[in-house]
């Protein structure tokens, strides 16, 4: 047993609190991880709102990255001090994950969006909920699924990778994984948040000419412009579908919405051309209906695809994007902004505002 600190939600879109909890120690198939940092995601608001239902309380972020501090008698392939990042839960057994799909493993929500392990037990014991994404890691430890763990290189700077395990993967994946997105193709991004910029840069690293983004947000566009964006739209000032067209010649071959509202979601599929694929990247509620129309979609043979975690494997995609970054086309360093674990609420307030793309909580034993 470990007493650990963390930020725990326990009632519906109020602050989290910064608590001390007991953490039992790993079953035989779990790690115990010391977090170093992790990424404060769209989905923890979402949950902590209960826009996306979860039973409170609960210790939320799913964006981890640590070292290795206990392994249960059954985990192979791990040693103490080995640096890892923090993936998401699937059953490894399913159709679904045998054939390498694990984001649609039909075990996901069970694994991972109740809290709580499989069996309905919480790591802290009480009624505090863990295991949220398998990790609950706005704490400074966590008992994970040893399945889950992905070992990264130890000179890599560990506090940025978090995110690789959640949002730039989704936004990554989208492009390289789900979508294949070849060079040459017209590559246009609604939603420059972190999971739309890890989709630019994703673009930009595969060669996509051009690559447009729309946003609102001024520093925003500004952002995806340094980041690999060959042409912006502002949304307030101009019709997106009009404006892709046009600097497409006729429509583009890609579409990623990740904003989450149906309007976005019809400007992104009529801004394709023939043969377009629209990847749907945002994160919605249950029962959200969007519209397009038929003939369009028809006529030019456009795809419109569900997309979750950028169709990722993250034991093979994290070490992609590692590389990435380590041959600096994927500069995770522009899109994150750094927070203690006692300003977690800050951090999700920034991130809900706009005013960060993406906030890393850096969780230190004495900084909380
Ligand atoms: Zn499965
Ligand atoms: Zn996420």
């Amino acid at each position: 047993m470990v007493t650990i600190t963390a930020a725990v939600a326990r009632r519906p879109k109020e602050p989290l609190t910064i608590e001390a909890l007991d953490l039992a120690p790993p079953r035989p198939d779990e790690v115990l991880v010391r977090l170093t940092a992790t990424g404060v995601c769209h989905t923890d608001i979402n949950y902590r709102d209960q826009i996306y239902e979860i039973d409170l309380p609960v210790v939320l972020g799913h964006e981890g990255a640590g070292v290795v501090e206990e392994l249960g008698d059954q985990v192979e392939g791990l040693v103490p001090g080995d640096h890892v990042v923090l993936g998401y839960s699937t059953c490894g057994r399913c159709t679904l994950c045998r054939s390498g799909n694990p984001a649609y493993c039909v075990h996901v929500p069970m694994l991972n969006l109740q809290g709580n392990r499989p069996d309905g037990s919480s790591a802290f014991g009480g009624d505090v909920r863990s295991h949220f994404f398998g990790q609950s890691s706005f704490a400074t430890h966590a008992v994970v699924p040893a399945g889950n763990l992905v070992v990264v290189p130890p000179e890599v700077p560990l506090e940025l990778l978090g995110p690789l395990g959640c949002g730039v993967q989704t936004g990554a994946g989208a492009v390289l994984r789900s979508l294949r997105v070849p060079a040459g193709a017209a590559l246009v991004v609604f939603g420059a948040g972190a999971v739309g910029l890890s989709a630019v840069m994703a673009g930009a690293a595969a060669g996509a000419h051009p690559i447009i983004v729309v946003d609102r947000v001024d520093a925003r566009r500004a952002l995806a412009a340094e980041l690999g964006a060959t042409a912006t739209v502002n949304a307030d000032q101009d019709d997106p579908v009009a404006a892709v067209r046009d600097l497409t010649g006729g429509g583009a071959d890609f579409a990623i919405e990740a904003v989450g509202k149906p309007t976005v979601l019809h400007q992104a599929v009529h801004s394709l051309g023939a043969m377009g694929v629209c990847g749907l990247v945002g994160g919605v509620g249950p029962g959200v209906k969007a519209e397009f129309d038929w003939q369009h979609v028809q006529l030019n043979g456009i795809t419109i695809r569900g997309v979750i975690e950028g169709d990722s494997v993250s034991a093979d995609f994290v070490p992609q994007l590692i590389d990435l970054y380590r041959r600096g086309r994927l500069p995770l360093e522009k899109i994150v902004r750094f927070y203690d674990l006692a300003d977690v609420n800050t951090a999700m307030a920034d991130a809900d505002a706009g005013l960060t793309v993406k906030p890393v909580l850096r969780i230190a034993e004495g900084r909380t």
